[in-house]
């Protein structure tokens, strides 16, 4: 990677890749339903990933923080910069509760040929916002996959030693 790509990333900030179709692979319905049932618990997952050590201020660090009840956003209490939950991940700009995300999310584990069509119905949303959950869960789970198989690839390549 070269200076100018390096500075790009930095630039566009924090990503967070999140493969949610392995992630809520659960067993059953039920089973799903009771972890990933609702908004807060979807957020609560998220947090986890986002910050496992706490909420930390991207600007400043600081611990301190609140958190706005309408919208899942953070405010730094030093600086008061905000920062939202779902920001550099495939939630970027969602209107769409987590919890139907998750949902879809556990349907295509299970299904993995489901129609954009059928995910309509199930979350009784309209036919694009299917189609473009789907394939955004699709997109990461393919990407997730095609990494962990590269780098199983490079783990178990021989190794060989020469003699200095
Ligand atoms: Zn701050």
């Amino acid at each position: 990677m070269n200076k100018s790509a390096i500075h790009s990333s930095l630039q566009k900030g924090f990503i967070m890749e999140i493969d949610l179709i392995s992630l809520v692979k659960t067993k059953g319905f039920e089973h799903f339903a009771d972890k990933f049932g609702t908004e807060s618990q979807c957020h609560e997952l998220l947090f986890q990933l986002r910050w496992p050590d706490g909420f930390r201020c991207p600007s400043c660090g600081c611990a301190k923080h609140c958190t706005l009840k309408t919208r899942p956003l953070y405010q730094c209490n030093h600086c008061h910069r905000q920062q939202s939950l779902i920001s550099g991940t495939i939630f970027q700009g969602t209107k769409l509760p987590l919890k139907d995300w998750f949902k879809a999310a556990y349907f295509l584990a299970h299904q993995k040929k489901l129609s954009a069509l059928s995910l309509m119905h199930e979350l009784k949303v309209s036919y694009d916002t299917a189609r473009r959950v789907k394939r955004k869960l699709i997109k990461q789970h393919q990407l997730t996959t095609e990494k962990a198989k590269t780098a199983h690839r490079v783990n178990h390549l021989p190794i060989i030693t020469t003699p200095l």
